[in-house]
């Protein structure tokens, strides 16, 4: 297998050149062929116990559930199913206080560890709870659909506003190829998207690391990278669920998430095109509107932060920062209000800070170095419209049902719902966000 499919099979730690140690707490990943046989041994490995709670939808039970569910029963583990229902008035399963509450209802049964079968918010949904009652969670993929499985990060809704909490990496993750080939393709469509924005994920890192001096570890951009390029050369084989391709996403997926761990938060594989995805969820759950999917959100949200990049990268050195300065802190912090209504309380204080910063004083040093970092990241996929028509994925957020003005609104605003700093702060910063806007929406 190539060096760029390399993916943590165990748990480790090493010395990294970034300066930290790293740790992989994730014991097995398995990916491959008749990977299902094979968890009861897994498990039995892990010393797990033997009494599980199994989360599943009606979905993933056809998917992997019901196999995986005999394949326990035959190795005498006593399973107890939770099937998980999506509530008839949204489109998908959320995770929200009432799917909390259904896995909840069914802990008085003191089961030894979750094992979860499914993908985005299934696999959220155990993280979080195993993590809550501090119980061991392993997860079965039902498809190469986001980054979270490997993540230590599990994304809540609470009180319609998505929180991202902390939490323990699985156990063991089961990666069935058969399984994934077959996963709806536009679940499979989104994970390719979710991925191609990690070009942008790691600029705003990069441009993070340059201007503010943040810490960079230039491994798990490696390690990302390489699987990334092999997708880029076969694009079209997404869309064809060939099983080479699937294989290489789930490696790039499964390292994104790795390396999300290693690095303690979601630096490595969020920036300015989650944010715009993150703020289009939260306004269209809030409107009572179909989010669609997070991959494919943002993977539109990158067909525009990258030509916002361009765009930057081009104008750099002419740009002048002191026209900045003639905007007003409180009136800024009004319009904020405004536009965010009720849910301005859960955006406040990282609004704050980002309002903060857009008013200390800013010089780039080293254009030039700031220039070719930035390539070096943007250029794995330097058109990510095509990559995504390649692989017959949506390249735009209309596509998805968002309207132009909802749009818009995204890229002014969604930098103020974390305080990470991204491309769109520094267009901000220099006056230059709505100019740049219209310009990507042109
Ligand atoms: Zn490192
Ligand atoms: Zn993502």
């Amino acid at each position: 297998m190539s060096n760029k499919l390399f993916f943590f099979a165990e748990a480790t730690t090493f010395a990294c050149k970034c300066g930290k140690t790293h740790h992989i707490p994730t014991q097995k990943t398995l990916l491959g062929k008749e990977v299902l046989p094979c968890i009861p041994q897994v498990l039995s490995e892990l010393n797990l116990g033997k009494k599980l709670l199994l989360l599943f939808d009606h979905n993933t039970y056809e998917a992997a559930g019901r196999e995986t569910e005999n394949i326990l029963k035959r190795a005498s583990f006593e399973v107890i199913p939770v099937l998980l229902e999506k509530p008839p008035e949204l489109e998908y399963l959320e995770p929200d206080e009432r799917a909390r509450e259904h896995i909840g209802s069914f802990l008085f049964h003191e089961p030894d560890f979750i094992l979860a079968v499914g993908s985005g918010v299934i696999n959220d949904l155990a993280k979080f709870v195993a993590h809550r009652i501090q119980i061991p969670y392993a997860v079965v993929a039902t498809a190469p659909s986001m980054d979270g499985y490997s993540s230590p990060g599990a994304p809540m809704l609470v009180g319609g506003y998505k929180i991202t909490y902390d939490a323990t990496p699985p156990c063991a993750i089961f990666m069935d190829l058969e399984v994934l080939s077959r996963a709806p393709l536009p679940l499979i469509q989104a994970g390719f998207s979710d991925l191609v924005g990690k070009i942008t994920a790691n600029a705003d890192w990069t441009m993070r690391n340059i201007l503010q001096g943040e810490y960079f570890c230039e491994y798990t951009w490696e390690l990302v990278k390489g699987a990334m390029e092999i997708l880029r050369e076969n694009a079209e084989e997404i869309g064809k669920r060939k099983e080479e391709a699937i294989y290489a996403l789930a490696v790039a997926l499964l390292n994104s998430g790795f390396s999300m761990t290693m690095v303690g938060d979601s630096r490595p594989a969020s920036g300015a095109e989650h944010l715009v995805a993150h703020y289009l969820e939260i306004m269209a759950l809030h409107r009572k509107m179909n989010p669609s999917l997070h991959g494919l959100r943002v993977g539109g949200a990158t067909v525009i932060v990258k030509k916002m990049y361009d765009r930057f990268l081009q104008e750099l050195e002419e740009i002048d920062w002191k026209k900045s300065e003639n905007y007003s802190f409180t009136s800024q912090e009004e319009e904020l209000k405004i536009h965010f209504g009720p849910l301005f309380p859960f955006i406040e204080k990282d609004a704050q800070e980002k309002l903060k910063w857009d008013r200390e004083e800013m010089k780039i040093a080293n254009p030039s170095l700031l220039y070719r970092q930035l390539q070096d990241k943007l250029s794995v996929i330097p058109d990510p419209a095509s990559v995504l028509r390649r692989a017959q994925a949506p390249q735009t957020l209309e596509e998805l049902g968002f309207s132009k003005k909802m749009i818009r609104e995204a890229l002014l605003f969604s930098r103020f719902i974390r305080k990470r700093v991204t491309i769109l702060d520094l267009l901000g910063k220099a006056g230059l966000l709505k100019e740049y806007v219209d310009y990507a929406l042109s």
